[in-house]
């Protein structure tokens, strides 16, 4: 058997996907490899959201790693500090630590006689492949208000919650309404001094019940770890077929179901008029990223919580001032005003062959071909790159057949028969043709603004089934590949 030569790995990012990515090249039997992070922890995203009333709207069991199940989770969709509990206790066990560079960030990666050369603030080193996997929300998106900076009181955007700011005797406002948004007033409202909500666009809600795992059914799911299989396939099921998986990408019975459900929801929760009419919104469910909440509709018309729906004009230092003049005293403001989602690895500079940069590679906008690979930048694989299905999902999953696909290219190069490999100009402007002609199609694209479009106004989302995202990634077609071999 040919001797396989060792491969040196350089993944960006210790958050969800790049320890997927490190398990799957563990499991391989691959250990040359090193994850860069920026941070001191592991956790990307649940590192880094620690907001009241965190949780995963994506049901539990499904949104774990397919390889290491919890049958402890504590509800069907679990809190933040739970989630972020799971994905350090993987890489404790896993032993994956110890490959972390930890406070430790890329600040370039350059594609240089054959090999990255990734250089961090302590030096440069060389790699044989270059994994990004630094997440899809996170570098925070700070609102464009005049006077913002003039505020006396305390101020942070929902990824960088002060917790040394006492909340229960201030008068809070928050400004945004998506799922962030939504999650803190269902944590705040009723249990501070004052909640004012600042709502620029109404948002429809699906109702979900959170139900808390018996410790019986803890212990037979410990007890019988199939049991954790089919509850994961159970979830995955109702997400990808029965609903939003299906009801985003095309026009079927799921979509007119959760539509009426949201209808529903807002008629049978909130019976003033008015705050009904405030409360809906003049387009269709599903169009911006669907807010999945129980307890939203109910917090909102707690004593003490305001919803405002004139348009913020200023702030000044006592407070935010609306379009009607009216200035809302305030002690503390929340930013839950989202991320820059086009960012992906920036703004860490990537230059591949023959010196393009990332930058020139996307200055029609980000593209990937099949959300992983790129043109001119060989031996470079994104997890949660431009056009992953990352619309109200498990993130998991994707991380899961995206290293997958990483790993394929990398067992080639490990046994010598590649040496680079990127995809050609001519597969991805097809494959990305392709996704254009299906945008019609989703619901994305019916009239909404938010953070799913690019600045051609298409999603930046793959408009298909997601079983189509893990077909495609689990058939490489070297054919589409430039290919240089050993
Ligand atoms: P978001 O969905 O982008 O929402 C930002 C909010 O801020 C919107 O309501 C937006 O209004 C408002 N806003 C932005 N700039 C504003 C301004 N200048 N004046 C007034 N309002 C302004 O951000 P997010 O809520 O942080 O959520 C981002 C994504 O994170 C979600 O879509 C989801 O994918 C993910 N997330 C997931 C979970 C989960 O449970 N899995 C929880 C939280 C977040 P407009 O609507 O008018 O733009």
């Amino acid at each position: 058997m040919a001797e396989k030569r060792a491969v040196k790995v350089a993944i960006v990012g210790a958050g969800m996907s790049g320890l997927c990515m490190a398990a799957k090249l563990q499991d391989a039997g691959i250990d040359t490899f090193t994850i860069f992070e920026q941070a001191d922890e592991v956790g990307g995203t649940w590192r880094d959201n620690t907001y009241p009333g965190l949780t995963c709207d994506v049901p539990s069991r499904y949104y774990s790693y397919s390889f290491r199940p919890n049958p402890q989770w504590s509800r069907v969709m679990s809190a933040g500090p739970e989630i972020q509990a799971y994905f350090q206790q993987v890489a404790t066990e896993r032993n994956i630590r110890p490959h972390i560079r930890f406070g430790t960030e890329v600040i370039s990666a350059v594609y240089r006689d054959g090999r990255w050369s990734v250089r961090t603030a302590s030096g440069e080193d060389a790699f044989d492949v270059l994994i990004t996997a630094t997440g899809v929300l996170r570098v925070p998106r700070y609102p464009d208000i005049p006077g913002l900076d003039m505020f006396a009181g305390p101020i942070f955007h929902s990824a960088r919650w002060d917790h040394s700011v006492p909340l229960s005797d201030k008068r809070i406002g928050l400004i945004g309404t998506g799922s962030t948004g939504v999650q803190i007033t269902a944590a705040l409202g009723g249990n501070v001094r004052g909640l004012k909500i600042f709502q620029r666009t109404a948002q429809w809600v699906l109702p979900a019940p959170n139900v808390r795992y018996s410790r019986l059914t803890k212990a037979a799911l410990q007890r019988w770890p199939v049991m954790n299989k089919v509850g994961y396939r159970v979830w995955q099921a109702y997400v990808e077929r029965a609903t939003l998986g299906r009801a985003t990408v095309e026009p079927c019975w799921q979509r007119r179901v959760l539509s009426a459900l949201c209808r529903w929801n807002l008629r049978l929760s909130v019976r003033n008029p008015d705050m009904r009419r405030k409360l809906t919104p003049s387009y269709e469910a599903m169009c911006k990223r669907q807010i999945i909440a129980g307890r939203y509709y109910r917090a909102i018309q707690k004593p003490g919580v305001d919803l405002v729906t004139e348009a913020i004009d200023h702030v000044e230092p006592t407070g935010v001032v609306t379009s009607d003049g009216v200035l809302h005293e305030l002690d503390v403001l929340v930013l839950a005003t989202g991320f820059d989602s086009h960012a992906y690895m920036r703004p860490m500079q990537i230059v591949g062959e023959n010196g393009v940069t990332l930058e020139k590679a996307w200055r029609d906008g980000p593209r990937a071909y099949r959300s992983v690979a790129l043109p001119g930048f060989p031996n470079l694989f994104m997890l949660m790159g431009p056009h992953s299905p990352v619309g109200n999902q498990s993130l998991v999953i994707i991380a899961e057949s995206q290293a997958d696909y990483a790993l394929w290219w990398i067992d080639k190069i490990r046994g010598g028969h590649v040496v680079a490999a990127a995809p050609t100009e001519t597969a991805t402007k097809l494959y990305n043709d392709e996704m254009k002609a299906a945008m019609p199609q989703t619901i994305w694209v019916t009239g909404c603004n938010s953070w799913y479009l690019g600045k051609d106004g298409l999603p930046e989302l793959f408009p298909w089934r997601p079983v189509r995202h893990r077909e495609l990634l689990s058939t490489p077609e070297p054919t589409d590949f430039e290919v240089r071999a050993g």
